[in-house]
């Protein structure tokens, strides 16, 4: 065993000085103690940095292409705009990678408010109102309850998340009304669907509702 004789003290591990005086030590080394914590060499926040790099060279190789050729600015904008969102899509996967429902229900709901804006860019055609928003919330809700159950988790841990889902549901009643959707029956059926499971969880799980409300309004 390593020891200091300044400080009259036995030290473990194997130290080149002492961690008191920063003296020399005597004796010889042992393996240490502790097991070794070998650091992750890929870092999620080098993922983003190195993703944000990516991303703002794209958009200055856009920018540039544009001004050398003349390109069709509609064009430019647009796959400027989606550089923009696939880094926000990447930073937000990286920020809540701990909370695999937050992460996904975040996922879902952007990728949402993504296909609308791809959709109305592109010419509305209405595909997104019509089939990826009902689909993909019906599907996301679904999901969570297929994770919380996986995991384990407290049901007041994701009601919210569901509580969420349902609410955005009722957002397409405003293309319904304003009739932009040109296919009704997927939305209709998924603001039903989730409706029933909004009311079950009100008749059912008004503890887990009440319980979750209250922690994320800190009532
Ligand atoms: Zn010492």
């Amino acid at each position: 065993m390593l020891s200091c004789p300044k400080c009259q003290v036995t030290i473990r591990g194997s130290k080149t000085c002492c961690p008191l005086c920063g003296g020399r030590v005597q004796g010889e080394p042992e393996p240490s103690p502790f097991p070794l914590i070998v650091p992750k060499k890929v870092n999620p926040f080098t993922v983003l940095r190195l993703s944000t790099f990516i991303c703002i060279a794209a958009e200055i190789i856009l920018l540039t292409v544009h001004y050398l050729t003349d390109f069709d600015n509609h064009w430019l904008t647009f796959s400027m705009i989606c550089t923009g969102l696939v880094w926000l899509d990447i930073s937000m996967t990286v920020n809540y990678r701990r909370n695999l429902i937050k992460m996904l229900s975040l996922q879902a709901y952007f990728v949402c408010a993504a296909a609308v804006f791809i959709d109305i860019y592109s010419g509305y055609r209405g595909w997104s109102i019509a089939w990826l928003i009902p689909l993909g919330l019906t599907a996301i809700s679904i999901a969570t309850v297929c994770i919380g159950k996986g995991l384990k988790m407290l049901l007041e841990e994701y009601i919210i998340f569901l509580a969420v889902d349902m609410l955005l549901s009722f957002l397409q009643m405003i293309p319904i009304l304003l009739d932009l959707n040109p296919f009704k029956l997927p939305a209709v059926l998924s603001m039903a669907f989730l409706l029933i499971c909004g009311i079950a969880a009100v008749i059912f799980f008004r503890k887990d509702l009440a319980s979750a409300a209250s922690k994320l309004f800190n009532i």
